[in-house]
Order: C-alpha cells, then sequence, then structure tokens
C-alpha cells in the first residue's frame, strides 16, 4: 500500500506544476479507514494514474497491491517503447510515452535509462543482407520476413533479456511436464535456433513442423491488427473427427477434435512439441505482425 493521505504529504503538486516525491515510500502503515481514491493494483497503471492524481493535488489516494509493487506484467516487460500502430491515438498515446520517458528522471528523480534507438526486428528486417534466412523451406511469401536462426546468438541486451524470459519458462514447463526436481533442472542445458518473423498485409507462413528440436515456442512481440495472423496448431489425432455426433462434437482440451487457433497477445509465450504442425493463417491487418520463435533441443550436463 503506498499511502497517500499522509499529514505530510509531499507528492503534491506545487503551484508551478513541479512535483516533490516523498524520500522514501512507507508501504507498511496501517490502511487508512476511508479514502477518496482507492487504486487496486501497484503495476505502471495503477501507479501512474496516482502518480498523475497527486500531481493534480488529489492526495486522498492509496494504491492497494496485493504482492509487491510491479510484481506483474509491469516487472516483467522489455521496456520498448515503439510508435509505429495501426490506429492514430495508439500512435499518439505512444508519442506521449516517449516525451514521458525522456522527462523521467528530471521529473520524478529515478534515472529509467531511457535510450532511444530504432525497433531491432524492423530495422534487422528493412536492412535484410546478413539478417535474412539464407536457406528458407517452409512456404511463405514474400510479405513475410524471416530472419536467421541466431537471433537470440545475438549480444543486444534486449534480445538476451528475451532468451532468458523464455527459457525460464520453457525450462519451469519441460521440468513441470517430466516431474524433474531441482537437481535435474540444474543439470539441463538447452541448445536453440531462434529468428524472428516481420509479417505484412497478406503474408502467410506455411504448414510446417521442426524435426530434430523436442520444444518450440513463439512470442509475439506484436500481433499487428488482431483477429488474422492467426497461429494454427493442427489436431494431430487425425481421425478424430471421423465421426462427429452430439456425443463427442464439443469435447474440451486434450480431446478435442479440430485445429487450435491462437490470436497472439503482445508478450505472449506460446510453448508446443516440435512435431506438432502449424501454420500462420494470412495476416490481413495494417502495419507489422512481428514474432519471434525458437526450436530447443537439450542434453544434460553430464549425460
Ligand atoms: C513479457 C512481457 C513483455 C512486455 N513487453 C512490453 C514492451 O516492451 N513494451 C510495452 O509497452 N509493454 C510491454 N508489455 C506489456 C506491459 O508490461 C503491460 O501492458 C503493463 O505492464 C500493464 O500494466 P498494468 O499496471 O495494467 O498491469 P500489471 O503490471 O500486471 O499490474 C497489475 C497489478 O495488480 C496487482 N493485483 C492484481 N489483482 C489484485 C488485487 N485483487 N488486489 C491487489 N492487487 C492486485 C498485481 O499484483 C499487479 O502488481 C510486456 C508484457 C509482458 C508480460
Amino acid at each position: 500500500m503506498i499511502p497517500g493521505n499522509e499529514d505530510e504529504d509531499e507528492s503534491r503538486a506545487d503551484a508551478s506544476g513541479e512535483i516533490r516525491l516523498p524520500a522514501a515510500v512507507d508501504s507498511t502503515g496501517p490502511l487508512p479507514e476511508r479514502v477518496e481514491i482507492a487504486i487496486v493494483g501497484g503495476g505502471v497503471m495503477g501507479l501512474a494514474i496516482a502518480y498523475y492524481l497527486a500531481r493534480r493535488g488529489l492526495d486522498d489516494v492509496v494504491v492497494l497491491e496485493r504482492g509487491y509493487l510491479a510484481e506483474g506484467a509491469s516487472g516483467r516487460n522489455g521496456g520498448g517503447v515503439r510508435q509505429q500502430w495501426s490506429t492514430e491515438i495508439n500512435i499518439r498515446l505512444m508519442q506521449e510515452s516517449v516525451e514521458l520517458c525522456r522527462r523521467f528522471a528530471v521529473d520524478v528523480g529515478v534515472n529509467v535509462w531511457f535510450r532511444q534507438g530504432g525497433y531491432l526486428f524492423l530495422a534487422r528486417s528493412a536492412e535484410g543482407g546478413e539478417h535474412t534466412n539464407p536457406r528458407p523451406l517452409t512456404q511463405r511469401n514474400p510479405q513475410v520476413f524471416e530472419s536467421n536462426f541466431g537471433l537470440f546468438r545475438s549480444s543486444e541486451r534486449c534480445l538476451q533479456q528475451l532468451k532468458e524470459f523464455c527459457w525460464r519458462h520453457l525450462i519451469k514447463f519441460v521440468c513441470d511436464l517430466n516431474g524433474y526436481d531441482d537437481a535435474m533442472r540444474s543439470r539441463l542445458l538447452i541448445y536453440s535456433d531462434a529468428w524472428f518473423h516481420v509479417t505484412r498485409r497478406g503474408g502467410f507462413f506455411g504448414l510446417h513442423n521442426h524435426p530434430n528440436a523436442s520444444w518450440s515456442g513463439v512470442y509475439c512481440v506484436d500481433p499487428g491488427q488482431r483477429g488474422s495472423g492467426l497461429l494454427t496448431f493442427l489436431n494431430p489425432m487425425l481421425a478424430s473427427s471421423m465421426y462427429l455426433d452430439a456425443a463427442n462434437a464439443s469435447l474440451r482440451g486434450a480431446f478435442a477434435s479440430g485445429v487450435r487457433q491462437i490470436d497472439l497477445e503482445p508478450g505472449q509465450l506460446v510453448l508446443f512439441p516440435s512435431w506438432v504442425l502449424h501454420d500462420v493463417k494470412p495476416y490481413e491487418g495494417d502495419g507489422e505482425r512481428i514474432t519471434v520463435a525458437f526450436n530447443c533441443w537439450f542434453q544434460l550436463t553430464d549425460a
């Protein structure tokens, strides 16, 4: 909890609009009995709302956080701010966000190490050349750019962070499914190929799977316009729909027949066995659909 109604609340904006933050945020004090505004969730949204309310002089505000500040998506993201969106309002919001990030250290007194550079995936796809997959195999059309497979070998900090994020989830997933304990977990060595796709209107990626790997994954950087470019998994039980009636037409989970389509969300990671056939349906939106994909195979350290 961040108390906002202390007797001496230093976080209010003064007449000049400048804000003076409290030297330290007390998160252990008792909850007030009543407040004018209670914000649930201490992620970037909740904290930003509280901050801007304080700037406007509203001081009877608490932020209620069930765990610790930024324990949700706000503490896990890649920290990217980009401005190429398909709607004007999103572009304007992001332009404002860039300005906000530029001023953040001055306004708030916290260095967020804001740096401006190109958007890595788009810059590399525009550059082509060494970034391009030299031996494309799966059917696709020119609206899909596929990078080479060394993406996670790049020393770019953002890519190393993304790799760490993917591996953390993959290892947990693999250990849960195999019933591995911490000792086994620490012996797992991951080998991998990783690449990215930038898909523009009309782009599709044909049916394929990934031989010589055990687990594969797709991380969604940006789905572009939602509702198209669906990541589609073919049901491996090919004969499961040979006879459908009321008793089996609505089976769920592992017994379901038909395909499984995923309308990817930003930041979503989809893990699947590499043998499962999948494709990407045509992307019909504006802007770019950007995904990172990887194949993994494992060894035990002393095997
Ligand atoms: C892996 C990943 C990468 C991302 N990369 C980017 C990026 O590069 N650029 C970008 O702009 N965005 C990115 N995002 C998205 C961005 O992080 C989120 O949109 C943003 O952080 C959402 O903020 P929030 O405050 O709405 O939610 P959260 O940060 O999830 O905060 C919600 C908070 O509410 C708390 N809470 C929930 N229920 C209760 C309750 N009942 N009582 C009290 N507290 C509660 C939770 O503990 C949590 O702390 C990424 C997201 C992920 C997961």
